[in-house]
């Protein structure tokens, strides 16, 4: 297999001066990695174009392949074309084709096209236009020659977030397959986890992580979930199919223990939504402190018959004044007992508490012991403390997706009996 490297350059004055958030490279990067080229380099630039014509050259350089996002609109600052032709000393024309599909675009929106968006049909020399079904801007797909006769694929396409990601994976990804792999298929599947750090789950997986491997098995974290992405590389997408279902009962056998289900969007209050269906059971949830979001993720959930109600309460004086015991000795217990009761479920989750994160700001918020409860059908209340904290940004989703681990638990051990 040909290993291919890539560069990665995103332009535009709204990137450099900090004003937008470049987030077309980073899913450029991810596509690319699951294609198994390497990414060397990201470079970002300004809408000026000797720097852009610079950005260039030196991309063609010292990548296989290079992938640009941005500058190819109608406006005189998108010079992303001119760029591209300057750097490899190719004259832009004009293609009549192209042209015919822009003004196609526009008497299709009911619009007269300006005479402007002339210049999205201009190409350097030798270059092939990339269909954009959803705007305008044709893409750009241009080989550069280097003095050694080695040559660089450049990839241009709009900065358009939506634009550029089908472009990418309608034209792009194909194009790529068919230099590195003589036409291979390529599919995707992605594991879900909780309950444990990204190094103990990369050390449990062992050489499973490796980049020679096939499929290959990517980490990633976002809010303290784990995600396995495995990207199965073959000659047929039945192959790619067969070898994913392999890899995921491997990965099973080593931490299937702390997985709770399948796909990017995929959530623990999804798994506790299908399994509270299935036994025909309801939840409430009590969530005590500066935060509640198990409430908004359960209620996110949409016709799902599951939640049978939510409440947020700030401190312990309020939780006692909901469950009408302010006068008396009542203790925590007694309170959470006494409103589970008002709501007509199964099964209660609370949370006592989520801190207030006011004051602390980008600091890391030290970790306290947080206690969640479980109400379970047969009136039994079970908790468990843990000691937990981290940025704030994050902290109060952790301590969310922790009481869903034990509430997961305790529905396990339910199912079980
Ligand atoms: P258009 O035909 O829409 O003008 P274009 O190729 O000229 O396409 P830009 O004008 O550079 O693209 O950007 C279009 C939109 O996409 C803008 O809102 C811009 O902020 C956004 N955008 C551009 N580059 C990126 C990027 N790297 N990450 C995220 N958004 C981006
Ligand atoms: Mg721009």
């Amino acid at each position: 297999m040909a290993h291919l490297t890539a560069e990665i350059i995103s332009i535009g004055d709204e990137m450099t001066s900090g004003s937008r958030l470049d987030t077309n490279t980073a899913w450029i990067s991810r596509r690319l990695a699951e294609l198994g080229v390497e990414v060397h380099f990201h470079s970002t630039v300004g809408d000026t174009l000797s720097h852009n014509i610079d950005v260039f050259r030196i991309a063609v350089q010292r990548a296989d392949l290079v992938v640009a996002t941005g500058g190819l609109g109608p406006t005189r600052d998108d010079l992303t074309r001119e760029a591209i032709a300057e750097s490899l000393g190719m004259p832009l024309q004009f293609d009549a084709d192209s042209f015919a599909r822009i003004e196609a675009m526009f008497t299709r929106r009911g619009r007269q096209m300006p005479e402007r968006n002339r210049r999205q049909a201009m190409f350097p020399r030798g270059a092939n236009p990339i269909l954009n079904p959803q705007g305008t801007a044709p893409g750009v797909d241009v080989v550069a020659t280097r003095p050694d006769g080695s040559t660089s694929r450049i990839f241009a396409l709009p900065g358009v977030p939506a634009e550029m990601t089908r472009m990418f994976d309608d034209s792009v990804a194909p194009a790529i397959l068919s230099i590195a792999e003589g036409g291979k298929h390529i599919r995707n599947s992605v594991m879900k986890f909780f309950g444990l750090g990204e190094s103990d789950m990369e050390q449990r997986l062992g050489e499973m992580i490796s980049r020679q491997r096939q499929p290959r098995v990517g980490i990633t974290v976002s809010a303290a979930t784990i995600s396995l992405r495995i990207s199965a590389l073959a000659d047929s997408v039945a192959e790619c199919e067969a070898m994913i279902a392999t890899t995921h009962q491997e990965i099973m056998q080593r931490v299937g223990d702390l997985y709770f289900g399948d796909g990017e969007t995929f959530e623990q209050q999804h798994a506790v939504d299908a399994q509270l269906r299935d036994r025909n059971e309801r939840l409430c949830v009590i969530e005590l402190g500066h935060a509640a979001p198990l409430g908004d993720w359960f209620a996110a959930l949409g016709d799902s018959p599951v939640l049978a109600g939510g409440l947020s309460l700030v401190g312990n004086a309020e939780l006692r004044h909901f469950a009408g015991l302010d006068t008396s000795d009542a203790t925590h217990q007694d309170c959470v007992q006494k409103i589970g009761e008002r709501f007509t479920a199964d099964w209660m989750v609370v949370v006592d508490a989520y801190p207030d994160l006011n004051r602390l700001k980008n600091d890391v918020t030290p970790a306290s012991d947080v206690t969640f409860s479980v109400g379970h059908p047969d009136g039994r209340l079970t908790s468990q403390t843990e000691n937990i904290g981290g940025h704030p940004s994050i902290v109060h989703a952790r301590i969310a997706k922790a009481a869903l681990q034990y509430l997961r638990q305790c529905l396990a051990e339910a199912t079980c009996r």
